[in-house]
């Protein structure tokens, strides 16, 4: 059995970049965005219940879900958001668990971005990484990967637990305030932890 290490952090805090140097180490890695986005896509296991719960108008052309028409509705109507979540939120825990049990790797990162909002995936996390940095720091990322402005990062923030609810839940935390070379000493030497820690339980 994988030893599961859950990973969260504020949007803009590193955890993609993160991912990348554990998944460099050796580690397995399992991203419940990338899950929804694939159970999205044409075929997706999560076409045929959108189509069913909202109309064809949510299905592009081409068979995914039509993203820019469903993120008008959500915004509009909290209760569709809830609706679409119904749907993709125990597809997505199928799909972690039949990945978790398949994974061949000492220890998987499970990527869960709203980990402490949630709470589904901390019943089955053996540990959890917090990637922290200031909130400064956070906007400024956000804004330059993503073009948004300022209020319209902050407005994202806001829907997200604060900075110490969620490092209230870490076992390790990986700061990344300072430059991206900063953060590979700190994945090295949580990677040998996690390999010892893997080896206890296997
Ligand atoms: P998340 O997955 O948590 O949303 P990302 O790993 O995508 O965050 O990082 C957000 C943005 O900030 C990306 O454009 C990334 O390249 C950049 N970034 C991450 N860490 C650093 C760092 N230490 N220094 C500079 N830029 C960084």
């Amino acid at each position: 059995m994988t030893y599961v290490v859950a990973l969260t952090g504020g949007i803009g805090s590193g955890k993609s970049t993160v991912a990348k140097l554990f998944c460099s180490l050796g580690a397995g890695l399992i991203d419940t965005d990338d899950i929804a986005h694939r159970l999205t896509q044409p075929n997706g296991q999560a076409i045929e219940p959108i189509r069913t719960t909202f109309g064809s108008h949510y299905i592009d052309q081409h068979g995914a879900m039509a993203r820019d028409v469903m993120r008008h509705l959500i915004f509009a109507d909290p209760s569709a958001k809830q609706r679409l979540e119904q749907i993709l939120h125990p597809l997505i825990h199928e799909q972690v668990l039949m990945m978790l049990k398949q994974s061949q790797h000492a220890y998987t990162l499970l990527a869960v971005p709203l980990l402490v909002e949630t709470g589904t995936y901390l019943k089955i996390a053996n540990r959890v990484l917090v990637i922290d940095c200031g909130e400064a720091v956070q906007i400024a990322r956000v804004m330059t990967r993503s073009g948004l402005n300022e209020s319209e990062a902050r407005a994202i923030m806001a829907k997200q637990a604060p900075r110490e609810t969620r490092l209230a839940f870490a076992d390790d935390v990986i700061n990344n305030n300072g430059t991206a070379e900063t953060l590979y000493p700190q994945v090295v030497a949580l990677d040998k932890v996690y390999n010892e820690l893997s080896s206890k339980i296997n």
